[in-house]
């Protein structure tokens, strides 16, 4: 039996939970496990509702569950909020609450839609890698940090137990894929690269059987660009993760297309890249690959049966090939399918 809290948010997010929910309940038809969803409100929905963005009681179901399926948060109705009452700081505790401290996107090209990334097709055909992200410290958390009139400043600090904790998931995923693992730093400028190159050396004696290469950020992000192929698991830290897991999702097309994974030692969230697109919302039109795919990575990372996580993969791929398209990735003049459509494409792939 798994369980799953899923917390549809805003805008389109409950437009695409329903289509991953409808892809969960078919899985569970196909292989005769029990599936318990149960639905919590967040973000602008629960403020609505109970004057917090993130309630107790939804929180606490979140960390009882198996894993949480997110859809997306915000809008303008909530925009001119207080910071401290904003989505964007319910997202942050509900990450910080859980522990999530790997953030993994995978970079996946598909053959049908090679027509829709910024780079030429030869270029882009055949890419599949994963990035994973440290969430929790870094820059983005380390103190001091402030401003005055005339400076400002941050600080970057890594401890060892987090590089050892995030690239300890990366050599296992590694492991799992073509074996090749790359970490990202600016060890020729940075102490604190310098220490996580040390410390992901260090590991690496417990995974001889991965290759393990270091590459500086500067050239990582002209990598990606210039031949994606080559990558295979990257790992890095959580400032450089943001931007790199940014430059890698686009590559390979829409928003709407691109899962992710954030991962704890204990809870697991799952949640499509993309915002509320409040442009669309209610309109049927959203894309929900994105989330559908996130369902994916859930098998993958959290039930541990990549199996199903591959049939998912295999209906969506088959979709695509058939020719369904949401508007957001529909070539000019091409027929577009709505949201409720493409995910009834999806299901009879996995029921078939
Ligand atoms: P967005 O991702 O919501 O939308 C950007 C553009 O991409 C829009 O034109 C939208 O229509 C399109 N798009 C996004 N997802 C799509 C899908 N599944 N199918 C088809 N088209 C899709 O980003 P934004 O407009 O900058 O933000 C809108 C709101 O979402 C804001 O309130 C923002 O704070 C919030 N947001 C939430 C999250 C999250 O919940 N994790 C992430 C980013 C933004």
């Amino acid at each position: 039996m798994y369980k799953i809290v899923s917390i549809p948010g805003d805008g389109i997010g409950p437009e695409v939970v329903a289509g991953a929910v409808a892809v969960l309940q078919q899985l569970s038809r196909n292989h005769g496990f029990e599936i318990v969803i149960e639905e919590h409100p967040f973000g602008g929905a629960s403020y609505d509702l109970h004057g917090e963005m993130l309630t107790k009681a939804t929180l606490e179901a979140c960390k009882q569950c198996d894993a949480v399926l997110l859809g997306a948060v915000g809008g303008p109705k909530w925009e001119s909020l207080p910071h401290e009452h904003k989505p964007e700081a319910a997202l942050l505790k509900i990450r910080k609450e859980l522990g999530l401290f790997a953030n993994l996107r995978p970079a996946k090209v598909y053959d049908a839609l090679l027509d829709a990334s910024s780079l030429k097709a030869d270029v882009v055909r055949g890419t599949d890698f994963l990035v994973f992200r440290e969430l929790t410290g870094g820059i983005y958390f380390g103190q001091p940090r402030g401003f005055d009139e005339n400076k400002g400043w941050n600080t970057m600090v890594y401890e060892r137990y987090e590089v050892e904790r995030i690239a300890r998931l990366a050599f296992e995923a590694a492991r799992k894929r073509k074996g090749k693992l790359i970490s990202i730093d600016k060890a020729n400028v940075l102490e604190v690269s310098q220490f996580w190159r040390n410390v992901v050396h260090e590991l690496h004696k417990e995974f001889q059987d991965v290759e393990l290469s270091d590459m500086y950020v500067d050239n990582a992000a002209m990598q990606i660009v210039r031949n994606p192929k080559q990558f295979d698991v990257i790992v890095t830290g959580n400032l450089f993760g943001d931007i790199l897991s940014d430059i890698a999702g686009m590559i390979t097309g829409s928003l709407g297309m691109l899962p992710s994974a954030s991962i704890g030692t204990n809870h697991a969230l799952y949640e499509p890249i993309h915002g509320s697109a409040p442009d669309i919302a209610g309109q049927n039109k959203a894309n929900p690959i994105a989330t559908i795919a996130s369902v994916a990575m859930m098998f993958e990372h959290s039930f541990c049966v990549p199996e199903i996580a591959k049939e998912i993969e295999q209906a969506i791929e088959a979709t695509l090939a058939d020719g369904f398209r949401t508007a957001d990735i529909a070539a000019p003049g091409e027929k577009a399918v709505s949201t409720s459509e493409m995910t009834e494409a999806i299901v009879r792939h996995l029921g078939a």
